[in-house]
């Protein structure tokens, strides 16, 4: 067993330490999931999705208290803190009404009856990035205990306090005792020790390419089944017939929310040359008006990074010799700050290529319709993007032909609870959040009853 320093990124305090647990200590978390796992799928439907509904309830009654540690721990604005931890209660809400609702088929067959069942998988491993710890962490355990599973639950090293906290929620709100165990540790301590369990019977895993192709690759052992949610270069697309107003005023947030740290940040930024300069006109104000400082204050946009380390990475996408076109303000002294950062690189640096995750853009022009989708779609990623046009054949057009799993036309929303999220090429495999998302917690088991003639 070891220790951590949980460190408050917007003042460089340590807040707490927390203890990582061990191979040893996932094994017997694992064991004890099981157990619970089978008892968990025996209870009635409906009281599945009672003890589902109370969850949500004790969530909504801490909601101030999980904002204000998640702005402690990941230096989130509160205003955005309060929305995740209220859409933590809202998927508990939703998928509440799972349990009542997870019905297979009958099929028409010859010589008798032919049904269908969703049954469980078992024990699901939920592995967890720093950037949004409580929504993902949701996404998967809502859907997973809805569909009659137990969950052992990794966050990631730097941000596991609100995670441990809506463990304890779970049981005070009558959860049974280890269906939903937290288990904070190294990615390549606990994180590995999920995929090579053999009774963690589904990996969830949400964070960096890299380490996502790893644990597909050890999921292989077993043909453990994997949801995977990795990284994002998306893009935010202007043609010239938009409002352009609105497409330079909305994009500072389409990328700089929660400092850049977004998977789906539309972080190149593509413009129809003939409107290209005014689109820069417009959006240098934009840009120097989001608001960077003191994460607890409600007018705060955009607070700190989350590390040190973190802040370094982003750092070297802007040498002093980058493409700088403009820049916002950011606090100096303690806490990992960044200013919202405008590149005007070429189309092969490394700045349009590699997610940065950070609050750092780049803006590239385009010629035409064919130039903006063959740009938005150089890249392995495809999770997330916006089209700006107010030509609704263009818009569906484009939509078609960019290869990502979740665009938006004038807009930047990409996740909505009820409606399916994930990534094409080396974004992900698989779907979470919507109506379909506890199917996938689930094995399809056919059952053919011989019926004798009468
Ligand atoms: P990361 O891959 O470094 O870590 C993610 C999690 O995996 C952490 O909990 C970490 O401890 C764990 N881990 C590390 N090594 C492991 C191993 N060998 N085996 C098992 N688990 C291991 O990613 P990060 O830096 O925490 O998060 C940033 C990345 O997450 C970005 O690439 C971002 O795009 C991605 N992300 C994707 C989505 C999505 O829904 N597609 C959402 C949020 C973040």
């Amino acid at each position: 067993m070891t220790a951590a320093q949980i460190i408050n990124p917007a003042t460089e305090e340590v807040l707490r330490t927390v203890e990582f647990t061990d191979e040893a200590g996932v094994d017997e978390a694992v064991a004890r999931a099981k157990a619970a796992q089978r008892r968990w799928a025996r209870l009635a439907p409906a009281e599945r999705a009672e003890a589902l509904r109370a969850f949500a309830s004790v969530v909504d009654a801490h909601i101030d208290e999980l904002a204000a540690l998640e702005v402690a721990n990941s230096g989130h604005p509160i205003t955005g803190a309060e929305w995740e931890a209220g859409h933590v209660r809202d998927v508990l809400n939703y998928y509440a009404a799972t349990p009542e609702r997870l019905s297979g088929k009958q099929i028409p067959v010859a010589g008798g009856l032919d049904v269908t069942f969703n049954e469980p998988i078992g024990v699901v491993g939920i592995i967890t990035p720093w950037n949004f710890p409580m929504t993902i962490a949701a996404w998967g355990f809502a859907p997973a205990l809805a569909a009659g599973n137990a969950v052992v639950l990794k966050p990631a090293e730097w941000t596991p306090l609100t995670t441990i906290r809506l463990g304890e929620l779970a049981v005070e709100a009558g959860l049974p005792e280890d269906l939903l165990c937290v288990l904070p540790g190294p990615g390549p301590v606990v994180g590995e020790r999920f995929v090579s369990h053999p009774d963690v019977r589904k990996i969830v895993f949400t964070g960096s390419t890299e380490v996502g192709k790893r644990v597909m690759a050890g999921a292989a052992r077993y043909v453990k089944r994997v949801t995977l949610e990795l990284g994002g270069k998306s893009a935010n697309i202007v043609f010239d017939d938009c409002d352009l107003e609105r497409a330079a005023a909305t994009a500072p947030y389409g990328v700089f929310d929660n400092a850049g740290q977004d998977c789906c940040a539309r972080s190149r930024i593509l413009v129809q040359r003939s409107v290209y300069d005014r689109f820069m006109e417009l959006f240098e104000p934009a840009v120097k008006g989001v608001v960077v400082g003191d994460p607890r204050s409600r007018d705060t946009e955009m607070g700190p990074l989350v590390s040190r380390q973190h802040r370094d990475w982003v750092a070297s996408f802007v040498p002093d010799d980058a493409p700088v076109a403009f820049r916002g303000d950011a606090p100096t002294g303690p806490g990992y700050w960044f200013p919202p950062t405008v590149l005007t690189p070429s189309r092969t640096d490394r700045c349009v290529r590699e997610e940065i995750f950070g609050p750092v853009v780049t803006v590239l022009p385009f010629e035409d319709e064919a130039d903006a989708i063959a740009l938005a779609n150089a890249t392995d990623y495809g999770l997330s993007g916006s089209i700006w046009t107010r030509d609704l054949s263009r818009a569906v057009r484009v939509a078609r032909a960019v290869e990502s799993g979740n665009l938006s036309v004038n807009s930047h929303s990409s996740v909505r609870y009820h409606t399916p999220f994930g990534g094409f090429k080396q974004s992900g495999l698989g779907r979470e959040l919507g109506p379909d998302a506890p199917l996938s917690f689930t094995e399809t088991k056919n059952v053919f009853f011989a019926v004798e003639e009468g």
